[in-house]
């Protein structure tokens, strides 16, 4: 990409270099103490656990090597919905200093709780994730991740407080504002979804805004699937280099794994503090070096809510090669999606995330889409909506329409419709954008 990103030379500082550079047979040993320790202190405390461990016929006295943890039982969202809203914790209730929950569109949310010693941790590992990324001490953080209950906007916020930032509390909205906030208090990092980043440009723009020419070099961009053609869209709009920031509320919240800012491929997860493993999403075995599966996560020194095995339904692929940052810790390439927001259309599975990639670039068309799933008679039949860049002629949408479908059917194979619209009509994102409307039970 033939772009300027106003960018540093990238350096490869560290908030904790012991932590992240530790040689990793250090590593290793350091995860099966942990590990021992998160076993013991979930089975003593945690009645779910207790009787979920008993049930497998499994003691913490049974893991003696970290192969030992295929042992365990795996730990779903469901348990936590079942133990709704505290049953999960393992530590007396005076002893939790925050409470999170995740948006949880059907029924109860899931719960999730801190201790002190767990904010601290989550604020350090924020810290060196916020590091990791190209954020430094003394810059200007504007977060516009969103405050509340989701674990991003206080995630975010202390973890830059941490590292030394001063932190603009934006939340998610009111873009405009977000947008003069940003030029005008010099933010060098903004953090949010990605689809709210984009809005942000798109707002800019209208403004007459040029966020190429602002003091911004760093977004530190996640909560949600995005490829990486966003990627280059995002960094050719705000002229600034954007790094990928994973993390669930289930395991702490933002910052249990990011991009690093020199290689830029692939997000070290951080292994002093979390197990992870890949599984076969069919067998629940482990797959095989390098092969995609599901992301399955051991919370190692997490007190309030520690979690055995958890099953992210997050499909991706994990790197242990060393990377060029000297960082030890293993990369996890990219999130292609949840398993549940994987489309079956015709016998063909599709990630939003794919046709993402397919569609980000191509002429004509804004970086905005949704797809709309319906029934007809026994088939599911796809449609995807996007909209036309300003001053196309309508004439032309039909064209545009037949490029997006060919497009579709020869990258993904999937045969589907196409739906232009003219500049502004599809929703904007505020923070996680939906992706899908699916019709096929209305
Ligand atoms: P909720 O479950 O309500 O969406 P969370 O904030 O806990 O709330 O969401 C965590 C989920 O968000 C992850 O399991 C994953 O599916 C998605 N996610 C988070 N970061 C990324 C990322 N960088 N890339 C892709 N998906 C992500
Ligand atoms: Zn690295």
């Amino acid at each position: 990409m033939a772009h300027a990103i106003k960018q540093e030379t990238s350096d490869p500082y560290m908030y904790q270099p012991e932590a992240e550079t530790m040689p990793r047979e250090q590593l290793a040993a350091l995860q099966l103490e942990r590990l021992q320790k998160v076993v013991a202190h979930a089975y003593a405390n945690v009645g779910h656990y207790k009787k979920a461990l008993d049930a497998a016929g499994v003691s913490p006295a049974d893991i003696q090597s970290l192969d030992d943890i295929t042992k365990l039982p795996f730990t779903v969202k469901t348990d936590l919905r079942d133990n709704y809203p505290f049953d999960m914790f393992a530590v007396p209730q005076d002893q939790v200093l925050r409470i999170h929950a995740s948006s949880g569109t059907t029924g109860k949310p899931t719960v999730v709780g801190y201790t002190e010693g767990d904010l601290n941790m989550w604020s350090d590992l924020m810290a060196r994730s916020m590091a990791c990324a190209g954020a430094r001490p003394g810059q200007v953080v504007h977060n516009a991740y969103g405050y509340g209950l989701f674990t991003g906007g206080l995630g975010a916020h202390d973890g830059a407080t941490r590292l030394g930032c001063a932190v603009v509390p934006m939340s998610g909205g009111n873009t405009e504002r977000q947008v003069m906030l940003m030029e005008d208090f010099g933010a060098s990092v903004l953090c949010s979804t990605p689809s709210y980043a984009l809005n942000i440009t798109e707002v800019a723009e209208q403004q007459g805004v040029d966020l190429r020419k602002t003091n911004l070099k760093r977004g530190i961009f996640g909560a949600e699937p995005w490829s990486q053609a966003m990627r280059e869209e995002l960094e050719s709009l705000f002229g600034i280099k954007a790094l990928n920031i994973y993390g669930l509320s289930e395991i702490m919240g933002p910052g249990v794994a990011v991009e690093c800012d020199v290689a830029q491929d692939g997000m070290h997860g951080w292994e002093d503090h979390f197990l992870f493993e890949l599984i076969d999403q069919e067998t629940g075995q482990p797959v095989a070096e390098g092969e995609p599966g599901e992301l399955v996560i051991t919370t190692l020194t997490k007190e309030a809510l520690p979690i055995l095995r958890y099953r992210t339904r997050d499909i991706t692929r994990l790197n242990r090669e060393t990377c060029a940052c000297g960082r030890t810790h293993v990369r996890i390439m990219g999130i292609t999606g949840r398993n549940d927001d994987m489309l079956i259309i015709r016998g063909v599975n599709v990630f939003p995330s794919q046709v993402e990639a397919m569609l980000v670039g191509l002429p004509n068309i804004a970086p905005h889409y949704q797809l709309v799933v319906s029934r007809e008679g026994t088939m599911d039949t796809l449609t995807v909506e996007v909209e036309a860049v300003p001053n196309t002629p309508e004439a032309d949408y039909d064209r545009i329409a037949k490029e997006v479908v060919h497009h579709i059917k020869s990258m993904i194979g999937v045969s589907c419709r196409a739906s232009v619209m003219p500049p502004g009509e599809l929703p904007r994102s505020q923070g996680k954008a939906v992706r899908v409307r699916d019709l096929r039970n209305k």
